[in-house]
């Protein structure tokens, strides 16, 4: 089974923490489209015949495109590739988009889940982050979209913003909490050079929060997420029995997916592909570059991907994957993680216990093949 993404890369505003891939404005969304039938079309045989069994549009802003057009594409793969047993289509929503209008549209594009970027229901903090819309705006979103029949809704939250822990984090804990999303997804704010908050970090004007305040708001949300029946299954994500993120758990267990649209990635069970991050660049129809995984790489993609999430490392699975020698050598260097508690061994799983991940890739760098 293997995943479909859909790249639109539009933005109407650059959000302060921001260092995605994305382009201001509207302007090239027909065109853009049109090229990503194109792609469509070239890479029909990708997937090898594989059916697909979710597909997703991320950004930038898919909610920027017209539901017609991303109906246009989802129809325009299901002639192409096998869609006949997809389980779920998600599209990232900016919350003011998405009007009763919109929704319906969506319905009727064959979107069944929503994953929206609501990052915070504290205004103060939301204006910080440059974001474009309010906490007002967010719970009409996620009411609207109830409305409009999707029962399959994640968010995202951003904690970790220098000054917007304490009781704005929960007062934005307890809204999501009042929603009853089926999802949440909640990171931990990164601060990058290039981004507004990079350069107001480099003017000394703004700085992260220390290591201590980072652990306590993580195992905080953990509690609370937790406590309100959430199970914590991966890193960053949160989700009511039954409701994980299946297109996302695709990418943690190396299925196939093919990426479509600039700066996507593809993976065809050996060699990685990415398009070029530029909207230019790939409406001219530069090819994507691709790199062939190694043992090695794939060894390390392997145990960075899975502890990450909270079954962790199937010891099993990894020996029949990677050979006893590997797994031998990442076991001796386990035992120090286990004995300190970071690490679980349960039978034949190895795990990071969910309210310790935020330290995951510590433990991640050591077990690596060098
Ligand atoms: S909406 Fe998303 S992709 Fe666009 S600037 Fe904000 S964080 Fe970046």
């Amino acid at each position: 089974m293997a995943g479909l993404y859909l790249h639109i890369p539009f933005c109407k505003r650059v959000c302060a923490y921001c260092d995605f891939f994305k382009e201001v404005g509207t302007a090239r969304m027909g065109p853009l489209v049109e090229a990503m039938h194109r792609e469509l079309e070239a890479r029909r045989d990708y997937l090898g015949g594989e059916a697909i069994r979710t597909r997703y549009f991320g950004g930038g802003t898919p909610s920027l495109c017209p539901p017609e057009q991303l109906k246009g594409l989802l129809d325009h793969a299901a002639r192409l590739f096998d869609c006949s047993v997809v389980e779920e289509t998600t599209l990232e929503a900016n919350p003011d988009d998405l009007t009763p209008d919109y929704l319906d549209g969506l319905r009727r594009a064959g979107i069944d889940r929503l994953s929206i970027g609501i990052q915070s229901f504290d205004d103060d903090c939301l204006r910080l982050m440059n974001r474009r819309h309010t906490a007002a705006q967010a719970v009409d979103a996620v009411r609207n979209a109830r409305r409009a029949g999707f029962a399959n809704i994640t968010i995202d939250l951003i904690f970790g913003v220098p000054g917007y822990g304490g009781r704005s984090l929960d007062r934005s804990i307890d809204q999501a909490l009042a929603l009853d999303v089926q999802h949440i997804s909640a990171y931990h704010l990164t601060i990058e050079p290039g981004t507004a908050f990079g350069r107001r970090m480099a003017r000394g004007d703004f700085a992260p929060v220390n290591e201590a305040v980072s652990e306590a708001e993580y195992a905080h949300v953990h509690e609370r997420l937790t406590a309100a029946g959430y199970e914590h299954y991966e890193v960053s994500n949160f989700a009511r029995p039954g409701f994980r993120a299946r297109h996302n758990a695709a990418y943690w267990h190396g299925v196939k997916y093919l990426g479509i649209g600039p700066a996507a990635h593809s993976f065809d069970g050996r060699e990685r592909h990415w398009n070029v991050s530029s909207v230019e660049a790939y409406l001219a129809g530069e090819p994507s570059e691709a790199e062939i995984l190694t043992d090695h790489d794939r060894f390390n993609e392997y145990v960075m991907t899975r502890l990450r999430t909270a079954e962790g490392i199937d010891l099993d699975e990894a020996t029949r994957l990677f050979g006893e020698q590997r797994i031998a050598r990442m076991q001796h260097d386990a035992e120090g993680w286990i004995r300190r508690g970071t690490l679980r061994r349960d039978g034949q799983r190895m795990a990071i216990p969910p309210e310790r991940m935020l330290v995951s890739d510590a433990v991640i760098e050591d077990l690596f093949e060098t």
